[in-house]
């Protein structure tokens, strides 16, 4: 029963190089609540105090507010280039937490390099 609440804290110890495996949650930012000219010189690939949009392979936009820019554009879909995620020309960057399901071990063979 607590097992699983254990467990799922700490899906991120495998893949961060240097996080501890008990950081205190530090005051967390939504992507959403950043306006994209206030966020020219985030990376959130690094800065882990902001949430970001996960990509099909599970891994943090690095500067996901283009795709909401490009309304207008004759684009439709198309491959964020920041993160390769499938997203929407016109809409806010596509979430893919649910299905990339961060806490598998990061060893799958898929989509190469
Ligand atoms: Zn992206």
């Amino acid at each position: 029963m607590l097992d699983d609440r254990a467990h799922t804290t700490t899906k991120l110890d495998e893949t961060n190089q240097k996080e501890p495996m008990t950081t205190t949650p530090e005051p967390i930012r939504k992507w959403t609540d950043i306006a994209p000219g206030d966020a020219v010189n985030l990376n959130l690939a690094e800065d882990l105090t902001i949430t970001a949009p996960l990509n099909e392979m599970g891994e943090r936009c690095p500067w996901p507010w283009e795709p909401q820019q490009l309304g207008g554009a004759p684009l439709g879909q198309y491959h964020c280039g920041y993160c390769g995620a499938m997203v929407l020309a016109g809409m806010p960057h596509i979430d893919y937490a649910d299905e990339a399901q961060p806490a598998s071990p990061p060893a799958r063979p898929r989509g190469g390099v």
